[in-house]
């Protein structure tokens, strides 16, 4: 074995985040790579049947079977615990793997779950259609008054669910002061921290007990893969959803959890460079259409709780056109740089009309309730020359009659 610093808590729990996010669970085979190895197998051998026979029992420790675990998987896994500050994390095949994996593998049949209602789509579709279809009831709430979430609470509600900053109304949601509802009640936090990422803001600081990734959009940060997270204490991990995940198979693949190492190296530079571009781009739409929800903005009705929370406020936000769902169509089709996709947390400027993609499934009234209108855009702004994308702007603002 070489030497393997990044596995050794010793040397780690020193290191400061920048250094966590490149070297942090490096292993080196014997070849002593200084990039991490791509280990592309579903199996493993042994050198004898009594070493494998140790292994299933639990006396003997290393790899059976890429469903439970892989080596250049678990380098991520371990990554992203160091980032976080989280005693252990899982690997998902997707965020909303991740999610699910993080509800289902804790709930049963008669439990209570309070989620905010400004949620990624499919996140809503999991709270409001699969939930109840195995009898766990929810409660959707307005995430950002506090005594709601306090009045939901019933004898048998077991999770609170939420994001912050939310897609795409960007609803800022006080962690602190949730969790600490959460914890008085002996309910388990479970925060979706796709959009600010460990970088910008880490939830379990302000008490969440489960975080979950969708890994697809900040931390890959170049819209190559998908891949998901959910981090928490040893105990949930191990106990509560290992079970579930090691049986129920929604595992990363190795490739994809290669990729996504890669990108976690360069999450602190991109994170802050693209939050810099977006306020920027923020500032231009200001005055330009009828309202910018960015929380980086003073504007932003959130703005000091936004700040408060997150070192930077990210590189996504949304904005109202007017003159409905002819104009911000009509926006669309005008740019040349930036593209219409509904992907986010990409090096590249993104544009989507979120009513009629990302939440078309939601349904108009549950749109409307969170103030996702025909006129609505989501913007993610990339790492291109920040004046390349305001003057695409500015020219398909122009041909959208603004
Ligand atoms: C994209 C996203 C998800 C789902 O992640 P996938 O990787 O697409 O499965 C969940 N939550 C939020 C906030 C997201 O932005």
């Amino acid at each position: 074995m070489k030497r393997n610093s990044g596995q050794d808590p010793a040397i780690t729990s020193r290191w400061r985040p920048a250094t966590r996010a490149i070297r942090g669970g490096t292993a080196r085979s014997e070849f002593g790579e200084t990039s991490e190895a791509l280990f592309l197998t579903s199996g493993f051998a042994y050198d004898c049947a009594e070493d494998a026979a140790a292994r299933f029992n639990g006396e003997q420790s290393g790899m059976t079977y890429s469903r439970l675990q892989n080596p250049t998987v678990e380098m991520l896994e371990k990554r992203i615990s160091l980032m976080e500050g989280a005693e252990a994390t899982r690997c998902m095949a997707s965020g909303m793997a991740a999610m699910t994996a993080a509800l289902l593998c804790q709930l049963q049949m008669g439990d209570h779950v309070v989620a905010s209602r400004a949620l990624f789509g499919s996140c809503r579709w999991l709270t409001d259609s699969l939930l109840p279809k195995f009898g766990i009831e929810t409660t959707i709430i307005d995430g950002r008054e506090l005594d709601q979430w306090e009045a939901a609470i019933r004898p048998n509600t077991k999770v609170f669910f939420f994001e912050t900053p939310a897609n795409p109304t960007m609803d800022i949601i006080d962690l602190k002061a949730v969790c600490e509802i959460a914890r008085a009640h002996g309910i388990t936090s479970v925060v979706d921290n796709a959009f600010a990422t460990n970088v910008l803001q880490r939830p379990m600081e302000y008490g969440a007990d489960v975080v979950a990734y969708s890994a697809t959009k900040m931390m890959d940060g170049q819209g190559r893969v998908l891949a998901g997270a959910v981090c928490g204490t040893e105990d949930f991990i191990t106990n509560t959803l290992l079970p579930f995940t090691r049986n129920t198979g929604p595992t990363l693949s190795a490739f994809n959890a290669w990729v996504v190492l890669k990108g976690l190296e360069t999450l602190d530079l991109r994170i802050r460079r693209q939050s810099d571009n977006a306020l920027k781009v923020a500032r231009f739409l200001e005055g330009r259409v009828e309202r910018v929800n960015y929380p980086g903005l003073a504007s932003h009705p959130q703005h000091n709780l936004a700040m408060s929370q997150m070192e930077a406020a990210g590189p996504i936000f949304s904005l109202y056109v007017g003159g409905g769902r002819a104009r911000a169509h009509a926006l669309l089709n005008a740019l040349e740089l930036v593209d219409i996709s509904n992907n986010i947390g990409d090096s590249r400027s993104l544009m989507t009309h979120p009513s009629s993609t990302t939440h078309h499934g939601l349904g108009e009234e549950a749109r409307l309730a969170v103030g996702i209108t025909e006129d609505m855009l989501r913007l993610n702004v990339g790492l291109e020359d920040v004046d390349d994308v305001i003057e695409d702007l500015d020219r398909a603002l122009g041909k959208a009659g603004l």
